[in-house]
């Protein structure tokens, strides 16, 4: 096998693409492809200032490599969820990663007290996922609107965006289906542009770049996301690319050019300021912030008061 570029002894083989390349070629490819996707889909410029969210994964340290590499001006953001020794040791690839290149990494501690994901989902009932789901959302929104990035960028790839869609379509989330795309615009003035540049990029090809660039990486999955439905998409949709190569990246491009617009809606009016955060929500209080007040009126009906309080 030669590799597409330079004809030299390929090791990368890239089904999607009908193509093969060699080490330093296939870095090239990468880059190039996250380039080409910042720029059409018109995501930011050199001169933005782009927040990116880094979970300690392959995907996002892939992303904040190359856009470190192409020159964008960055910073990483990463949420300290609390899941345990998984969330530890994602806190410590990124730092670590944020520590050898020499880039700034922003810390959010979550694991303390009622922020902590196990607590968000024991006292609200709440699967862990969608716990999580709420509070990253809530933090990486407050981070990028507090520390004036006008960009929040994260790692979702190819797989991920496939497996959505999918779910989406499975059960008609209409709604769902018109806002997922590579660039949301900004609604609100505390709200960031939130952009995917890896979406046509798969998790094969972000494993790649993440190992033939050295990044070191967590690869244990989030214990919470044992059996996730997720997964299951991702499994049918891999049954599926095996036989016929190139069926994600043609079931998300041929979504964002012809079935998207069928979806799109005028939006959901203007949002209100939250009375908890003062970030921007359509109910009084944004759902982050419902979650603690059902965490904190749970926790007060279960303190035992002292002996001899007045009561
Ligand atoms: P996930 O929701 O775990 O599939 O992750 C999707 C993207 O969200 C990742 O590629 C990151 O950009 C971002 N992300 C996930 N977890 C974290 C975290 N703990 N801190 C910061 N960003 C995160
Ligand atoms: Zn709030």
């Amino acid at each position: 096998m030669k590799c597409k570029r330079c004809r030299g002894k390929a090791v990368v083989q890239v089904r999607q693409h009908n193509a093969a390349f060699c080490r330093g070629c296939f870095v090239f490819f990468f880059q190039r492809q996250v380039q080409r996707a910042i720029e059409r889909e018109r995501m930011f410029t050199l001169d933005d200032a782009v927040l990116v969210a880094v979970s300690g994964g392959k995907d996002s340290l892939a992303l904040w490599d190359v856009l470190i590499e192409l020159g964008y001006r960055t910073a990483g953001v990463h949420l300290a969820l609390g899941i345990g020794g998984y969330s530890r040791r994602s806190t410590e690839k990124t730092e670590a990663f944020a520590c050898r290149r020499g880039v700034r990494l922003i810390s959010v501690r979550l694991d303390e007290e009622d922020a902590a994901i196990p607590t968000l989902s024991a006292f609200t009932n709440r699967p862990a996922c969608a716990a999580c789901g709420t509070s990253k959302r809530h933090h990486l929104d407050r981070v990028a609107f507090e520390q004036g990035f006008s960009v929040l960028a994260t790692g979702h790839n190819l797989d991920d965006e496939a497996a959505r869609l999918l779910g989406n379509v499975l059960h008609w989330q209409v709604q769902h289906l018109a806002k997922q795309q590579p660039v949301l615009a900004s609604t609100h003035e505390r709200f960031a542009r939130k952009v995917k540049p890896l979406f046509r990029l798969s998790e094969y090809e972000a494993a790649v770049y993440a190992f033939v660039r050295g990044i070191d990486y967590i690869i244990e999955e989030c214990p919470n996301s044992v059996g996730a439905t997720q997964l299951v998409y991702k499994d049918v949709l891999n049954r599926l690319e095996a036989v016929m190569p190139g069926t994600k990246l043609a079931f998300v491009n041929d979504f964002l050019r012809t079935g998207r617009a069928a979806f799109a809606t005028d939006g959901a009016g203007l949002p209100q300021t939250c009375a908890g955060c003062g970030m921007p929500t359509f109910a009084s209080l944004c759902s982050y912030c419902s979650l603690l007040r059902e965490v904190e009126s749970k926790r007060a009906r279960f303190v035992v008061p002292a002996a001899g309080t007045a009561q």
